[in-house]
């Protein structure tokens, strides 16, 4: 057998293995980007802002766990604001370490395209669980297989990483988030992919998803890149649900409109950024899970949204 037709039988004998044994498991209550908090204003609302960056100035200090006193103790806030001081070795969590060469890989900033991957959660914000598996350790080792995959590929394109290990970006959820699309803001980013994983409360979803913003300034964009993972995801056998956007329940413009509900997708849109998260299957749905249970799974979910980017940007092949 070889191709879809073995994929098929893999995946059938797969959910009758893992039917009935989904016990335990914990939806993080969606709280991917979500949890719609109070929103805070982009003080700048360009990329005319966006400071320059380059090579030796753009990193994310003071979560190192070894070093961070925040990370030890969540509920002290620890102001943890990206500077432009730190040089690159100096911190290990350098925005760009690499699976590759974590002594030689640094982001160019030169690159044409700039793409930031964000692995959603960390630290002590958790994700989804699942009969041991952690969204948000799926989410750092897909995001570090993407952006392998990209760089070890394609010549035009800088990844930089919103995290690379185990950690928040803030003890506080909507510092955290909006942390994130600053990341894309200093990056200068031509897009931002939150990588996440599902769960649903009655254990009965599956399939991928992808959530752009409403905002006319990157809608059109983000559906568009967003298209192109999900068809790559589609491709592995993943149900495609397609793009959606989820409106504010109480986030509302001047006009009465409401905001987007994620704050990777408003965050990353008021600076101009298409901002996109992927849910790439849910994690105690028996179908999905047949997606996810290898090194090898989730290797091919992280080339397909590799392969989505790429295709999008146009990237060129070494
Ligand atoms: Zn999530």
């Amino acid at each position: 057998m070889s191709g879809r037709i073995r994929r098929t039988f893999e995946m059938l004998l797969c959910v009758a293995a893992v039917a009935g044994i989904l016990t335990g498991c914990v939806n993080s209550g969606g709280k991917a980007a979500d949890a719609p908090e109070k929103l805070v204003k982009s003080k700048s609302e360009g990329r005319n802002l966006v400071p320059d960056v380059t090579r030796d100035t753009l990193t994310l200090p003071a979560s190192d766990p070894s070093t961070d006193e925040s990370t030890k103790n969540p509920s002290k806030s620890s102001g943890n604001k990206i500077t432009a001081t730190q040089k690159p070795e100096e911190n290990d969590d350098v925005i760009g370490g690499s699976l590759v060469d974590p002594a030689k890989y640094i982001p160019d900033p030169g690159a044409r395209i700039k793409i930031v991957l964000d692995p959603g959660h960390g630290g002590v914000h958790k994700g989804a669980s699942c009969d041991g598996i952690e969204e948000q350790d799926l989410n750092l080792k897909v995001a570090l297989l993407c952006r392998n995959y990209l760089i070890t590929h394609y010549s035009d394109v800088a990844v930089y990483m919103t995290r690379s290990t185990d950690r928040e970006l803030d003890p506080t959820l909507k510092v955290d988030l909006e942390e994130r699309a600053r990341v894309a803001e200093l990056a200068n980013a031509d897009a931002l992919v939150s990588i996440h994983f599902n769960a649903s409360e009655k254990h009965d979803q599956s399939g991928a998803i992808v959530y752009v913003s409403k905002r006319d300034n990157v809608h059109e964009e983000s559906a568009l890149l967003g298209e192109q993972i999900l068809g790559r995801l589609e491709d592995l056998g993943i149900e495609n649900h397609s793009i959606s956007i989820r409106d504010s329940n109480d986030l509302m413009d001047k006009n009465g409109n409401p905001y987007d509900y994620y704050a990777i997708n408003r965050h990353c849109a008021a600076r101009e950024i298409p901002g996109i998260i992927v849910e790439h299957a849910y994690i105690d749905s028996p179908t999905d899970r047949c997606f996810i249970d290898s090194e090898e799974d989730l290797a091919a979910i992280a080339e397909a949204d590799a392969l989505g980017i790429a295709a999008h940007f146009e990237l060129t092949l070494y």
